[in-house]
Order: structure tokens, then C-alpha cells, then sequence
């Protein structure tokens, strides 16, 4: 299992050992002094950490992260990361999240369609640590591809990939299979592990730009 970098803990939270971050509460949160339970239930970055998948994040710089809805997960990244630019194309989400920046001053929402990254490419650093995706819409290793560009030569890709937004009558293990091959363009894979139990019909996928 990979450690934990600065900035995430674990806090005793109902006879259990829980997953915290420093920060503003966002999604009714039980919190522990100034520590913010993250619940793995409801953030495929927080399951995969829960699992012990081989996530590099100590001295986490900078990070890009598609699909950003109304900040549960990457609230969590911007308490512990550097610049934190969360891209998502649904305005309501983004109305949340413009308040969970307020008092995160190194998170910067973008109303963007993270299938266009030309349109953010004048905002974003191009030598990004980490490529955070949980879009679960169709063609998520294409987005996953064409978003490398923003990655410093050995960045990181974590990949949330939820079978049934592909194909909803295709077997999930072709479809991660698939998403797995596509990657290899532009990734090489380190890990990959369902999210059982946390979430189902998903696949985590950690990888390094090649
Ligand atoms: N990652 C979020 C979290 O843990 O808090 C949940 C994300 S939710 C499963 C997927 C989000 O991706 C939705 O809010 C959806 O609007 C967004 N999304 C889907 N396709 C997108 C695209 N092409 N560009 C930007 N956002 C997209």
C-alpha cells in the first residue's frame, strides 16, 4: 500500500479508521476538529486510496481533474494538492463548486467540455503531476488521451472508468479491456483494480505518461 502524503489522515470515525483532509467541509461531511472525513462511497479518488492502489502523491504539484461535478472529490484534492484546475460542462455543478473554491484559493473551476482541451490549454499548466478522470461518459480513455498533453513528461494519470457509460449491454470486463488497450498509446499502466465495494461496475486505472 502506498503511504499517505502530507495533507491526508486517517481519523477514528465510528470504530473505524477514516480517510480525512484538512479543509472546509463541502458535502455534509462528519468532521474531527479541522479534519473532513472523505468518504470513499461517494469518491472513486478516495476508494482507490481505501484499496491501496499505487498512488504516488507525495509532493503532489499540480493537477488537472475532468469531470469535477460539484467538488465532493476534488475538494479533498485541493486540500492537499498545489494549483487544482477542475474542469466540468454542466453549469448547476459548477455554481456549487465556484462556493467550495471560496475558501480553497488553489482550486480553479473551469465550465469547460474536457473533450476540447484546446479551449482551457490558454489556462492550464502543461507540466502537470496528476490527470484526475471520473467523467463516466462515453470514450473515457479518448479523454484520457487527449488530456495528457497537459502532463509533465512522468505525470500521472488516475482514471476512474465506469463500464455501463461505454456500453450498457457489453460484458465490463471487455470494456475495461478496451479502455485498457486505448490507454497504451499515450499511458503506461501501473495499476488497475475494481472499486468493489465502494462502487461498482468501475475500474481504477493508475498510469504513468509515456
Ligand atoms: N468526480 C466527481 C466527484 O467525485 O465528486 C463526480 C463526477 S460524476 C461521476 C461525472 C461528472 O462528469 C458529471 O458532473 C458530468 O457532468 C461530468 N462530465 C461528463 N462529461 C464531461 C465532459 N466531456 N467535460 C466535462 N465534464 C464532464
Amino acid at each position: 500500500m502506498s503511504s499517505l502524503p502530507e495533507g491526508i489522515s486517517r481519523r477514528p470515525f465510528d470504530g473505524t479508521q477514516r480517510l480525512a483532509t484538512r479543509g472546509e467541509p463541502v458535502y455534509g461531511e462528519p468532521t474531527d476538529g479541522e479534519w473532513r472525513l472523505w468518504d470513499a462511497g461517494r469518491s472513486k479518488l478516495g476508494a482507490m486510496i481505501e484499496l491501496g492502489m499505487e498512488l504516488p502523491l507525495e509532493a503532489l504539484g499540480s493537477v488537472l481533474y475532468l469531470g469535477a461535478a460539484s467538488g465532493t472529490t476534488v475538494s479533498h484534492v485541493a486540500d492537499f494538492a498545489g494549483p487544482t484546475y477542475a474542469v466540468e460542462f454542466a453549469p448547476r455543478p459548477v455554481r456549487d463548486l465556484i462556493e467550495v473554491a471560496e475558501s480553497r484559493p488553489n482550486l480553479y473551476p473551469l465550465l469547460k467540455d474536457a473533450r476540447k482541451p484546446e479551449t482551457y490549454a490558454h489556462i492550464v499548466e502543461s507540466d502537470l503531476d496528476l490527470l484526475i478522470q471520473d467523467v463516466a461518459t462515453r470514450g473515457q480513455a479518448r479523454l484520457a488521451c487527449e488530456n495528457a498533453l497537459f502532463l509533465a513528461d512522468d505525470g500521472l494519470l488516475c482514471l476512474a472508468v465506469k463500464a455501463r457509460s461505454e456500453d450498457v449491454t457489453a460484458e465490463p470486463e471487455a470494456v475495461f479491456e478496451q479502455v485498457r488497450t486505448e490507454l497504451t498509446d499515450d499511458y503506461t499502466i501501473i495499476d488497475s483494480q475494481p472499486l468493489r465495494p465502494f462502487h461498482d461496475d468501475h475500474l481504477a486505472i493508475v498510469a504513468r505518461k509515456r
